[in-house]
Protein backbone atom coordinates (compact mmCIF):
# COMPACT_ATOMS: atom_id res chain seq x y z
CA UNK A 1 0.00 0.00 0.00
CA UNK A 2 0.90 3.36 -0.62
CA UNK A 3 1.28 5.32 3.13
CA UNK A 4 1.45 9.12 3.09
CA UNK A 5 2.58 10.60 6.49
CA UNK A 6 2.52 14.34 7.33
CA UNK A 7 5.11 15.49 10.00
CA UNK A 8 7.64 13.30 10.41
CA UNK A 9 8.26 13.84 13.84
CA UNK A 10 7.61 11.28 16.93
CA UNK A 11 4.48 9.89 16.14
CA UNK A 12 4.54 10.08 11.81
CA UNK A 13 8.45 9.25 12.01
CA UNK A 14 7.58 5.81 14.11
CA UNK A 15 4.90 5.25 11.77
CA UNK A 16 6.80 5.38 9.18
CA UNK A 17 9.62 3.24 10.48
CA UNK A 18 7.20 0.41 11.34
CA UNK A 19 4.72 0.22 8.17
CA UNK A 20 8.11 0.33 6.12
CA UNK A 21 8.85 -2.38 7.95
CA UNK A 22 5.93 -3.83 6.92
CA UNK A 23 6.56 -3.64 3.36
CA UNK A 24 4.20 -0.30 2.39
CA UNK A 25 5.92 2.32 0.50
CA UNK A 26 5.89 5.42 2.65
CA UNK A 27 5.25 9.02 1.23
CA UNK A 28 6.55 11.75 4.11
CA UNK A 29 5.54 15.43 3.92
CA UNK A 30 7.32 17.63 6.83
CA UNK A 31 7.84 21.13 7.24
CA UNK A 32 11.55 21.96 6.90
CA UNK A 33 13.38 19.99 3.99
CA UNK A 34 15.94 19.19 6.47
CA UNK A 35 13.66 16.68 8.34
CA UNK A 36 12.52 15.28 4.65
CA UNK A 37 16.02 14.86 3.66
CA UNK A 38 16.61 12.71 7.01
CA UNK A 39 13.79 10.72 6.66
CA UNK A 40 15.03 9.45 3.00
CA UNK A 41 18.83 8.92 4.37
CA UNK A 42 17.97 7.19 6.66
CA UNK A 43 15.30 4.71 5.29
CA UNK A 44 12.66 6.35 6.87
CA UNK A 45 10.60 7.37 3.94
CA UNK A 46 11.01 6.21 0.26
CA UNK A 47 10.13 9.68 -0.64
CA UNK A 48 9.96 12.86 1.46
CA UNK A 49 9.46 16.59 0.34
CA UNK A 50 7.89 19.54 2.34
CA UNK A 51 5.49 19.68 -0.83
CA UNK A 52 1.80 17.96 -0.48
CA UNK A 53 1.62 17.31 -4.20
CA UNK A 54 3.85 13.73 -3.50
CA UNK A 55 0.92 12.88 -1.46
CA UNK A 56 -1.25 12.31 -4.40
CA UNK A 57 -0.58 9.02 -5.09
CA UNK A 58 -0.87 7.72 -1.40
CA UNK A 59 -4.30 5.64 -0.81
CA UNK A 60 -3.82 6.25 3.03
CA UNK A 61 -2.20 9.14 4.57
CA UNK A 62 -1.59 9.73 8.30
CA UNK A 63 -2.00 13.39 9.59
CA UNK A 64 1.18 13.51 12.15
CA UNK A 65 1.40 17.26 12.73
CA UNK A 66 0.66 19.41 16.11
CA UNK A 67 -3.04 19.59 16.28
CA UNK A 68 -2.80 23.30 15.69
CA UNK A 69 -1.54 22.77 11.89
CA UNK A 70 -4.02 19.49 10.86
CA UNK A 71 -7.22 21.38 9.93
CA UNK A 72 -5.04 23.97 7.32
CA UNK A 73 -3.41 20.87 6.20
CA UNK A 74 -6.10 18.91 4.99
CA UNK A 75 -7.24 22.84 3.16
CA UNK A 76 -4.33 22.45 1.51
CA UNK A 77 -3.93 18.72 0.99
CA UNK A 78 -7.31 18.70 -0.77
CA UNK A 79 -6.53 19.89 -4.32
CA UNK A 80 -3.99 16.82 -4.30
CA UNK A 81 -6.04 14.16 -3.55
CA UNK A 82 -8.31 12.09 -5.09
CA UNK A 83 -11.71 10.60 -3.48
CA UNK A 84 -11.08 7.47 -2.67
CA UNK A 85 -8.06 8.79 -0.23
CA UNK A 86 -8.77 7.75 3.28
CA UNK A 87 -7.41 10.68 5.84
CA UNK A 88 -6.73 9.84 9.81
CA UNK A 89 -5.28 11.60 11.83
CA UNK A 90 -3.05 10.53 15.64
CA UNK A 91 -4.04 14.23 17.45
CA UNK A 92 -4.47 13.50 21.22
CA UNK A 93 -7.62 15.19 21.10
CA UNK A 94 -10.66 14.25 19.09
CA UNK A 95 -13.72 16.10 19.49
CA UNK A 96 -12.22 19.47 17.84
CA UNK A 97 -10.17 18.20 15.24
CA UNK A 98 -13.31 15.25 13.57
CA UNK A 99 -15.48 18.14 13.94
CA UNK A 100 -12.87 20.17 11.85
CA UNK A 101 -12.02 17.59 9.65
CA UNK A 102 -14.85 15.65 8.82
CA UNK A 103 -16.67 18.07 6.92
CA UNK A 104 -14.15 18.91 4.30
CA UNK A 105 -12.94 14.97 3.79
CA UNK A 106 -15.58 12.27 3.62
CA UNK A 107 -13.53 9.57 4.17
CA UNK A 108 -11.72 10.40 7.17
CA UNK A 109 -11.14 8.50 10.11
CA UNK A 110 -9.89 10.28 13.61
CA UNK A 111 -7.17 8.36 15.17
CA UNK A 112 -5.20 8.36 18.19
CA UNK A 113 -2.33 6.16 18.54
CA UNK A 114 -1.77 5.83 22.84
CA UNK A 115 2.14 5.64 22.85
CA UNK A 116 4.88 8.64 23.12
CA UNK A 117 8.21 9.38 24.99
CA UNK A 118 9.31 12.76 26.26
CA UNK A 119 10.95 13.54 23.49
CA UNK A 120 9.83 15.16 19.74
CA UNK A 121 11.15 15.63 16.52
CA UNK A 122 12.24 13.09 14.17
CA UNK A 123 15.34 11.79 15.98
CA UNK A 124 13.28 10.28 18.46
CA UNK A 125 11.34 8.57 16.40
CA UNK A 126 11.35 4.46 17.35
CA UNK A 127 10.25 1.14 15.92
CA UNK A 128 7.60 -0.40 17.68
CA UNK A 129 6.81 2.31 19.63
CA UNK A 130 2.33 1.25 19.02
CA UNK A 131 3.15 -2.32 20.43
CA UNK A 132 0.71 -3.40 23.03
CA UNK A 133 -0.40 0.44 22.83
CA UNK A 134 -4.23 0.95 22.84
CA UNK A 135 -4.89 2.53 19.16
CA UNK A 136 -8.39 4.92 19.79
CA UNK A 137 -10.55 5.31 16.06
CA UNK A 138 -13.34 7.60 16.71
CA UNK A 139 -15.86 7.28 13.51
CA UNK A 140 -18.36 9.33 14.03
CA UNK A 141 -21.96 8.29 11.78
CA UNK A 142 -21.06 9.64 8.63
CA UNK A 143 -17.13 8.12 8.80
CA UNK A 144 -17.15 5.38 6.14
CA UNK A 145 -16.96 1.98 7.74
CA UNK A 146 -14.96 1.02 4.75
CA UNK A 147 -12.94 3.60 5.57
CA UNK A 148 -12.39 2.53 9.22
CA UNK A 149 -11.93 -1.01 8.50
CA UNK A 150 -8.41 -0.14 6.43
CA UNK A 151 -7.10 2.40 9.37
CA UNK A 152 -8.06 -0.84 11.64
CA UNK A 153 -6.53 -3.02 9.84
CA UNK A 154 -3.03 -0.91 9.55
CA UNK A 155 -3.56 -0.22 13.46
CA UNK A 156 -3.53 -3.86 14.08
CA UNK A 157 -0.41 -4.71 11.91
CA UNK A 158 1.24 -2.17 14.02
CA UNK A 159 0.22 -4.93 17.06
CA UNK A 160 -1.28 -2.06 18.85
CA UNK A 161 -4.89 -2.50 20.87
CA UNK A 162 -7.79 -1.01 18.60
CA UNK A 163 -10.58 0.54 19.98
CA UNK A 164 -13.70 2.52 19.18
CA UNK A 165 -15.22 5.17 20.59
CA UNK A 166 -17.16 8.69 20.24
CA UNK A 167 -14.96 11.57 20.06
CA UNK A 168 -16.27 12.95 23.12
CA UNK A 169 -16.00 9.80 25.42
CA UNK A 170 -12.32 9.35 24.04
CA UNK A 171 -11.49 13.33 24.94
CA UNK A 172 -13.34 12.52 28.51
CA UNK A 173 -11.52 9.40 29.13
CA UNK A 174 -7.88 10.92 28.07
CA UNK A 175 -8.75 13.87 30.38
CA UNK A 176 -8.65 11.50 33.67
CA UNK A 177 -5.86 9.28 32.55
CA UNK A 178 -3.72 11.20 30.34
CA UNK A 179 -4.49 15.38 30.78
CA UNK A 180 -5.11 15.44 34.90
CA UNK A 181 -2.29 13.62 35.19
CA UNK A 182 -0.39 16.34 33.79
CA UNK A 183 -1.71 19.31 35.50
CA UNK A 184 -1.49 17.16 39.09
CA UNK A 185 1.80 16.24 38.49
CA UNK A 186 2.63 19.81 37.21
CA UNK A 187 1.04 21.21 40.54
CA UNK A 188 2.98 19.09 42.39
CA UNK A 189 6.25 20.55 41.54
CA UNK A 190 5.08 24.27 41.47
CA UNK A 191 3.75 23.37 45.63
CA UNK A 192 7.13 21.81 46.08
CA UNK A 193 9.00 24.28 44.31
CA UNK A 194 6.55 27.41 46.83
CA UNK A 195 8.51 25.95 50.10
CA UNK A 196 9.35 29.55 51.80
CA UNK A 197 13.27 27.52 53.44
CA UNK A 198 15.75 27.65 51.57
CA UNK A 199 16.95 24.70 53.82
CA UNK A 200 14.37 22.74 53.42
CA UNK A 201 13.86 23.22 49.80
CA UNK A 202 17.33 22.10 49.54
CA UNK A 203 16.93 18.52 51.73
CA UNK A 204 13.23 17.94 49.81
CA UNK A 205 15.51 18.13 46.42
CA UNK A 206 18.71 15.56 47.69
CA UNK A 207 15.83 13.35 49.67
CA UNK A 208 13.79 12.94 46.12
CA UNK A 209 13.58 9.08 45.35
CA UNK A 210 12.17 7.21 43.20
CA UNK A 211 8.36 8.17 44.29
CA UNK A 212 8.96 11.54 43.50
CA UNK A 213 10.32 10.39 40.08
CA UNK A 214 7.23 8.70 39.45
CA UNK A 215 4.74 11.56 40.25
CA UNK A 216 6.49 14.21 38.85
CA UNK A 217 7.41 12.71 35.56
CA UNK A 218 4.00 13.93 33.18
CA UNK A 219 4.39 17.10 34.83
CA UNK A 220 8.27 17.73 33.80
CA UNK A 221 7.60 16.99 30.53
CA UNK A 222 7.21 19.26 27.17
CA UNK A 223 5.14 22.42 27.96
CA UNK A 224 3.59 22.42 24.62
CA UNK A 225 1.93 19.05 25.10
CA UNK A 226 0.25 20.77 28.13
CA UNK A 227 -1.11 23.52 26.54
CA UNK A 228 -2.17 21.57 23.98
CA UNK A 229 -4.07 19.40 26.35
CA UNK A 230 -5.82 22.70 27.85
CA UNK A 231 -6.28 24.40 25.01
CA UNK A 232 -8.23 21.41 22.80
CA UNK A 233 -9.60 19.51 25.75
CA UNK A 234 -10.38 22.59 28.03
CA UNK A 235 -14.37 21.30 28.71
CA UNK A 236 -13.00 17.87 30.15
CA UNK A 237 -9.87 18.80 31.32
CA UNK A 238 -11.81 21.13 33.52
CA UNK A 239 -14.38 18.45 34.77
CA UNK A 240 -11.74 16.57 36.03
CA UNK A 241 -9.70 19.24 37.34
CA UNK A 242 -12.70 20.38 39.91
CA UNK A 243 -13.21 16.59 40.61
CA UNK A 244 -10.13 16.37 41.73
CA UNK A 245 -9.97 19.11 44.11
CA UNK A 246 -12.90 17.75 45.19
CA UNK A 247 -11.47 14.75 46.17
CA UNK A 248 -8.20 16.59 47.42
CA UNK A 249 -10.47 18.20 49.99
CA UNK A 250 -11.66 14.74 50.94
CA UNK A 251 -8.19 14.01 51.87
CA UNK A 252 -7.48 17.04 54.02
CA UNK A 253 -10.93 16.99 55.84
CA UNK A 254 -10.06 13.08 57.14
CA UNK A 255 -6.40 14.51 58.09
CA UNK A 256 -7.24 17.55 59.81
CA UNK A 257 -10.13 15.96 61.74
CA UNK A 258 -7.22 13.25 62.43
CA UNK A 259 -10.17 10.89 61.37
CA UNK A 260 -7.55 7.99 60.72
CA UNK A 261 -10.59 5.31 59.83
CA UNK A 262 -11.57 7.18 57.29
CA UNK A 263 -8.32 7.92 55.92
CA UNK A 264 -7.66 4.40 55.54
CA UNK A 265 -10.56 3.50 53.92
CA UNK A 266 -10.02 6.00 51.23
CA UNK A 267 -6.32 4.35 50.88
CA UNK A 268 -7.39 0.92 50.96
CA UNK A 269 -9.85 1.83 48.37
CA UNK A 270 -7.37 3.66 45.88
CA UNK A 271 -5.07 0.76 46.42
CA UNK A 272 -7.67 -1.89 45.36
CA UNK A 273 -9.18 0.45 42.02
CA UNK A 274 -5.33 1.41 40.84
CA UNK A 275 -4.84 -2.05 38.81
CA UNK A 276 -8.04 -1.47 36.72
CA UNK A 277 -6.22 0.79 35.32
CA UNK A 278 -3.30 -0.81 34.53
CA UNK A 279 -2.48 -3.34 31.66
CA UNK A 280 -1.60 -6.96 32.87
P1 LIG B 1 6.60 16.17 17.03
O1 LIG B 1 7.61 15.13 17.39
O2 LIG B 1 6.90 17.60 17.33
O3 LIG B 1 6.33 15.99 15.46
C1 LIG B 1 5.54 16.81 14.68
C2 LIG B 1 6.35 17.14 13.44
O4 LIG B 1 5.51 17.75 12.48
C3 LIG B 1 7.43 18.16 13.74
O5 LIG B 1 8.64 17.48 14.02
C4 LIG B 1 7.53 19.01 12.47
O6 LIG B 1 8.66 18.56 11.73
C5 LIG B 1 6.28 18.62 11.67
N1 LIG B 1 5.41 19.73 11.40
C6 LIG B 1 5.03 20.73 12.22
N2 LIG B 1 4.14 21.53 11.62
C7 LIG B 1 3.96 21.01 10.38
C8 LIG B 1 3.18 21.39 9.26
N3 LIG B 1 2.40 22.47 9.31
N4 LIG B 1 3.23 20.59 8.15
C9 LIG B 1 4.01 19.50 8.10
N5 LIG B 1 4.79 19.11 9.13
C10 LIG B 1 4.77 19.85 10.24
O7 LIG B 1 5.19 15.87 17.68
P2 LIG B 1 4.53 14.45 17.99
O8 LIG B 1 4.74 14.16 19.43
O9 LIG B 1 4.94 13.46 16.97
O10 LIG B 1 3.00 14.84 17.84
C11 LIG B 1 2.38 14.85 16.58
C12 LIG B 1 0.91 14.57 16.75
O11 LIG B 1 0.77 13.35 17.45
C13 LIG B 1 0.16 15.62 17.55
O12 LIG B 1 -1.07 15.90 16.93
C14 LIG B 1 -0.06 14.96 18.91
O13 LIG B 1 -1.27 15.38 19.51
C15 LIG B 1 -0.11 13.50 18.53
N6 LIG B 1 0.32 12.55 19.57
C16 LIG B 1 1.44 12.82 20.34
C17 LIG B 1 1.82 11.88 21.29
C18 LIG B 1 3.04 12.11 22.16
O14 LIG B 1 3.14 11.51 23.23
N7 LIG B 1 3.98 12.92 21.75
C19 LIG B 1 1.09 10.69 21.46
C20 LIG B 1 0.01 10.44 20.62
C21 LIG B 1 -0.38 11.39 19.69
P3 LIG B 1 9.65 19.53 10.96
O15 LIG B 1 9.37 20.94 11.38
O16 LIG B 1 10.99 19.04 11.37
O17 LIG B 1 9.36 19.29 9.53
Amino acid sequence: MKIGIIGLGLIGGSLAIDLRQLGHTILGVSRSPKTCQQAIARNIAHQASPELSILAPAEVIFLCTPIAALQSTVEQLIPHLNPATILTDVGSVKAPVVEAIAPLWQNFVGGHPMAGTAESGLDAALSGLFIDRAYVLTPIATTPSSAVEIVSEIARSLQSKIYQCHPTDHDRAVAWISHLPVMVSASLIAACMAEADPTVLDLAQKFASSGFKDTSRVGGGNPELGVMMARYNQAEIMRSLHAYRHQLDQFIEQIEQENWTELEKLLAKTQRDRPSFLSP
